[in-house]
């Protein structure tokens, strides 16, 4: 395949933009080589500048599960274009994409929009803080949110000492509430509240991590972290921004029968328009503004295209009741498919899944936390990921993401990936 028109845009894009993207991931460093840029797209498929055709594994990293320009949300969006793109007053479709909302997640009464991820997940800690009065938060290892400041903390070396900022321009001040854990080991939690007693005031979590590759929650892992904030009267924070909607109608709640305090949302819920949200029970969303004393706010919060690109999307997964299991058996086809073929080749790896959400990580054993998901041989992906692109594959171009399918995948187009990994294992 052949680059020239994408590495010359990249070269004209470094010039007036740091490091030629807008989000750090795009850049392919973890990989090495030029970014692919995207003229269009159709359903599973890429087609780039310089048009060559690609699968598409990473689905603008998850809002386009049911595949690219699907067409009642293009038309949704178009329509609502012609009435006025902005107000900054209120209208009836955000009472309506509220009300679905709701209607789908268990256990929440009411939602805010706002505009991204990150806002959602730092407007939840705001709520969670101003709800129990309290400043620290936990959060895990590999687990992202965002990236506001409180978010950007990694491990120090002890998991109970204070976090230290993993971004210049993270104050100590901030880093010092938040506390690290590790994914998938409750005795962390338990040692950060006993030593930070009546000091938390949440624990926010991927339910299924999907920041460090596809991590699934140990059986009893996510049942003992609610039982363990209850008890000390912490609120359980959901960070579903990937996997709400996507992994079931009502996102990990539902998929495992656990109920979060707050939830937030993002990606799939504004169907591949700038949305975020989060949820939560009457007590506790009543303390929001202008009801209640936590401020948050957003003058294109609420926009009515991004409204009807959600809304269109939502009500396609409310109506297709069958869609989440038809997407988690493409998955574990492929996932079986691709064992096989490395298996074949001698290649070491585990294979992690959970509904629409797989990863290949390059070494043996459980991956279960951020540690184990760390060994992956970096230089084997690297490999991995540049074959998988000459072949028409495009996968996530780091070894920490997830990969998510969309339902707009044909088996031919799965028999093809597996095809091409037979292909690139060869010469691995
Ligand atoms: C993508 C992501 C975010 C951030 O969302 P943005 O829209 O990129 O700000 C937060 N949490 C999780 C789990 C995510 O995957």
């Amino acid at each position: 395949m052949i680059y020239k028109r994408s590495s010359a845009l990249f070269a004209e894009a470094e010039k007036v933009i740091p490091g030629g993207v807008n989000s750090p991931v795009r850049a392919f460093k973890g990989v090495g080589g030029t970014p692919v840029f995207v003229k269009e797209a159709k359903g599973a498929y890429l087609y780039d500048e310089d048009g060559n055709r690609l699968i598409d594994y990473i689905n603008s990293w998850g809002p386009m599960i049911l595949g690219h320009a699907y067409e009642p949300v293009v038309n949704a969006v178009v329509e609502k274009a012609k009435k006025g793109t902005s107000f900054g007053m209120p209208t009836e479709i955000e009472t309506k994409i509220a009300e679905l909302a709701v209607d789908m997640v268990p256990n929440i009464d009411k939602i805010r929009f706002v505009n991204s991820g990150t806002e959602a997940c730092m407007s939840a800690v705001r709520l969670a803080r101003g709800y129990t009065g309290k400043d620290k938060i936990i959060k895990f290892a590999g687990c992202y949110h965002g990236h506001s400041d409180s978010f950007l903390i990694q491990a120090g070396s002890g998991a109970s000492t204070f976090g230290t900022p993993n971004s210049p321009g993270v104050t100590q001040g901030t880093a010092k509430d938040t506390l690290l854990a590790d994914y998938n080991h409750i005795n962390s939690v338990e040692t950060l509240i006993n030593a930070n007693k009546n000091e938390i005031a949440c624990v926010i979590i991927e339910p299924v991590a999907g920041n460090m590759g596809c991590i699934p929650p140990k059986k009893e892992f996510l049942s003992a972290l609610k039982r363990l904030c209850d008890t000390n009267k912490i609120l359980l924070v959901f960070d579903e921004v990937m996997t709400g909607f996507r992994l079931a109608k009502g996102g990990t709640q539902e998929l495992y029968g656990i109920d979060a305090d707050i939830v937030c949302f993002g990606k799939v819920i504004g169907g591949g328009l700038p949305v975020g949200a989060f949820a939560a029970r009457n007590e506790i969303m009543n303390h929001l503004a202008p009801l209640g004393p936590v401020y948050q706010a957003g003058t294109l919060s609420g926009n009515p295209l991004a409204m009807a690109a959600g809304l269109a999307m939502l009500t396609a997964l409310n109506t297709d009741a069958a869609v989440f299991d038809r997407l988690a058996k493409k998955t574990e086809y492929l996932h079986k498919g691709m064992a096989k073929v490395l298996s074949d080749h001698d290649i070491v790896h585990t294979i992690n899944r959970v509904g629409s959400m797989i990863s290949v990580h390059f070494d043996e054993g459980e991956v279960y936390d951020f540690t184990s998901a760390a060994k992956g041989n970096n230089g084997t992906f690297k490999k991995f990921f540049h074959g998988m692109l000459k072949e028409g594959v495009y996968i996530a171009p780091s070894a920490f993401e997830t990969w998510f399918l969309t339902d707009a995948l044909t088996y031919e187009d799965l028999d093809f990936t597996i095809n091409a990994v037979n292909k690139v294992a060869k010469n691995i």
